[in-house]
């Protein structure tokens, strides 16, 4: 492509990191940075794209006081990361979690810009979040706490600005008292139609069919192609779940109408083993009562390591990212990684799982179906429109396979992993945008 600025050659590459396995402190951004620069050089990205898609354009931190339920105060420190608007607004999760870290939000935001650009939305990049652990406070708690930090990001989001979704640790519920004090305290200001200032809310509150569990209906598709090309029946193939929240769960549901059985799970608290397979609808419901597997009946609990070295045809990372280092990926007995998890392979891991001759869907593909159900909703509040749940599966279906052949034919084209197609995929639809409408001034 043309070169535009006089910068190419000038801005030094964003270094590529040395990756440390998963027991030393594990650089999620310094990951991201890597992958970006790997694909900018591979289609050959302007320098200066390659540069401002290095930092994301705006980071947000605020301090925020709430009074918890025996009259102490507590202070909360929440992010809210705007990697990218070049397509359209920010876009992207909020996780409540005790890890969260403004560099991993960095390295989110980045891959929902990634996301968006690959699933051919009119949608930019963003994530946000606050550092603490949801399953800790109690359901009042956590609505105040999700009222002051909408509160304190009060119009730094907005419908056409920036659009929260859930993430780890939130759900519709949580979405639904976001968009309440948006509307007011900003929508009240402005007058503005707000219920598209966040996606994934309950249905009666302006959500859409089939969010909840878009991101692993995605997932699913990714796989359903994955087998055909590779002449793999998933009727009667196995699974190892990691992780049993949204992604995970619904993932292992909608596998299992296809045949497949979940032998083994594991999450925050352990890992169960059974080899008969789990009723993956009962442990969903287990799992939304107890808030995570431990003590769920029907399983054996196995070691982590046992969890990686058991031989099945899927293992599906539904967690958090850094999961499979060096020792993960040699332990690992299966044929695909696909990645409902953000992040969940280290470049060291990946490296070699390939090696291996293990396949991976890579993250920004293979879990991208929940970000496009989101643009749906949005859509859907744009107009004030309600779309059957047919109709949002058949516009899933036909986008996730539509990326799933984007990226497989650039693999082929370039000859690289399929993360590296699908950032190149994505890098290109935004190198098209900088290209048209350069740089302001
Ligand atoms: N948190 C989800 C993701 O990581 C969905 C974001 C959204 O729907 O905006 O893709």
């Amino acid at each position: 492509m043309e070169e535009q600025l006089s910068t190419k050659n000038t801005t030094p590459p964003v270094s590529v990191p040395a990756v440390p396995s998963h027991r030393h402190k594990y650089e999620f951004f310094k990951v991201v940075q890597g992958y970006l620069d790997e694909a900018a050089r591979l289609i050959e990205l302007p320098g200066y794209i390659t540069t401002i898609l290095s930092q994301p354009k705006n980071e947000i931190i605020v301090n925020f006081p709430v009074r918890m339920d025996d009259g102490s105060i507590r202070l909360f420190k929440g992010y809210r990361i705007q990697h990218n608007n070049l397509l359209g607004p920010f876009k992207g999760g909020i996780r409540y979690h005790e890890t969260v870290s403004l560099d991993d939000l960095k390295a989110l935001a980045a891959m929902m810009t990634w996301k968006c650009a690959l699933m051919n939305l009119p949608l930019g990049g963003g994530k946000g979040g606050i550092k603490f652990n949801p399953n800790e406070v109690s359901r009042a708690e956590l609505q105040r706490i999700t009222r002051r930090f909408f509160h304190a990001l009060g119009g730094n989001i907005g419908p056409e600005t920036d659009i929260p979704a859930p993430d780890m640790g939130t759900d519709a519920k949580t979405m639904a008292w976001a968009m309440d004090t948006y509307m007011n305290t900003v929508g009240q200001l402005f007058k503005q139609a707000v219920k598209g200032v966040v996606t994934g809310k309950p249905v009666a509150s302006g959500g859409t069919y089939g969010r909840e569990k878009a991101t692993g209906q995605g997932v699913v598709h990714c796989i359903t192609e994955w087998a055909e090309d590779n002449d793999v029946n998933l009727g009667g193939s196995t699974l190892l779940v990691q992780g049993f929240g949204n992604v995970g769960s619904n993932t292992a549901v909608l596998l299992s109408k296809l045949g497949a059985s979940t032998v083994a799970v594991g999450d925050h608290t352990g890992y169960l083993y059974n080899p008969e397979g789990f009723n993956p609808h009962k442990l969903q419901d287990y799992v939304k009562k107890n808030r995570s597997i431990a003590g769920y009946p029907a399983g054996k609990p196995i070691s982590r390591e046992e969890f990686f070295r058991l031989k099945a045809d899927i293992f599906i990372p539904a967690a958090l990212e850094n999961q499979v280092g060096v020792e993960e990926a040699s332990w690992l007995q299966v044929r695909l990684v696909a990645e409902g998890a953000n992040g969940p392979c280290t470049p060291e891991g990946e490296k070699i799982l390939l090696e291996r001759g293990i396949h991976i869907l890579p993250d920004v593909l293979a879990n991208s179906g929940g970000v496009t159900v989101s643009y749906y909703e949005w859509v859907q509040n744009k107009r004030s429109e309600t779309w059957t749940l047919e109709e949002v599966d058949s516009r899933l279906e036909k986008a996730m396979k539509r990326a799933y052949r984007e990226v497989t034919e650039m693999a082929r084209q370039k000859k690289c992993t399929l993360r590296l197609a699908a950032y190149a995929v994505a890098l290109q639809r935004l190198a098209a945008v900088y290209g048209e409408r350069e740089i302001f001034p």
